[in-house]
């Protein structure tokens, strides 16, 4: 029987396991393919995908390709989230190396709209850089200094129909920031001057925190009226998040978008060069299958 291993921790790869072992209660089987799903096992309690699982790294590409040969896996599908860069980059090399084919699932990344005011960074030090610049520059107030383009607008203009409590109508005081870009993350924006932070985490983050950061303990699906709610609740200025794409926490930047609030994106990592891509649990099934 054909043997393919799973790079999870996503819904796209817990979609995948179930479309390959033939149904949402299926087991480990299904048309003539056996599944293992991996999971880093970072996550105090997981969603689990159906059929089998380990948890655990692999010891790098190494370990990886190692693994591959013993569990004599044909294709492996890497489904890890888009920012899991090194697991990414790992299961490249031991493909290479082994000769196991690779398929990497990745779910689209979310696209600017109409009404939103997003400012696109390469990485999570430029958020942090872009926040401290806006932080600690004189003049209209902290927060008005991340929406430079919207500011220069004489009227009128989506964002500035600004409800209470939000971006543009605050003056100084510190960045009041809506930080969703997990709780390893946190380490490159506590030290920043002139921020206060709403970080909102699955796990909790490794005390110990300074008093300017808030932490929030959620894992989602979240909706547009919590999403909105928070932001007035905190009189937040700013989000910051990576661009996950997928719908699960699409409601934050609806409820920004509303609200007028500004959202520093955070661009993915690049792939490794020639991988063979899929947007979809589907697509990435049919090759999967063989
Ligand atoms: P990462 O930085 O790319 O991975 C770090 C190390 O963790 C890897 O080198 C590997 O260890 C191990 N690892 C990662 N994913 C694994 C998997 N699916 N199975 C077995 N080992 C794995 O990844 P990360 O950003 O820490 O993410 C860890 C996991 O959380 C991933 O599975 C990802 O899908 C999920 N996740 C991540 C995010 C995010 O924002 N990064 C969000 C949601 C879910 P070895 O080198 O020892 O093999």
């Amino acid at each position: 029987m054909r043997r393919v291993l799973i790079l999870g921790g996503t819904a796209e790869a817990r979609a995948l396991a179930a479309e390959l072992s033939g149904g949402s209660s299926g087991g480990s089987s299904g048309g003539g393919v056996h599944v293992v799903s991996s999971l880093a096992g970072r996550v105090s309690n997981p969603r689990l995908p159906v059929g089998e699982v380990r948890e655990g790294g692999f010891g790098g590409a190494d370990g990886l390709a190692a693994w591959l040969a013993a569990e004599r896996i044909d294709a492996l599908v890497d489904a890890t989230h888009p920012f899991a860069a090194r697991m990414t980059a790992s299961a490249a090399e031991a493909s290479a190396r082994t000769g196991v084919p690779l398929l990497v699932l990745r779910r689209p990344g979310w696209r600017e709209g109409p009404g939103d005011a997003w400012q696109r960074v390469p990485s999570l030090p430029a958020a942090a850089a872009r926040l401290s610049e806006a932080a600690t520059r004189p003049g209209d107030g902290p927060a008005r200094a991340l929406l430079p383009e919207v500011a220069a607008q004489p009227s009128g203009g989506p964002a500035r129909s600004f409800l209470p409590g939000t971006a543009v109508r605050r003056g100084g005081g510190p960045v009041r920031v809506f930080l969703t870009t997990g709780r390893r993350s946190l380490p490159v924006f506590t030290g920043l001057a002139g921020v206060w932070l709403l970080a909102r985490s699955v796990d909790p983050p490794e005390p110990p925190l300074p008093d300017h950061v808030h932490v929030l303990l959620d894992r989602g699906p979240y909706t547009v009226e919590g999403e909105r709610a928070l932001i007035r609740e905190h009189r937040l200025d700013v989000l910051v998040t990576k661009d996950s794409g997928g719908p699960m926490t699409t409601a934050k930047l609806v409820a920004a978008r509303e609200l007028g609030l500004p959202v520093i994106m955070v661009d993915r990592p690049p792939l490794p060069a020639g991988v063979r891509l899929a947007e979809t649990a589907a697509e990435a099934a049919a090759w999967a299958r063989g």
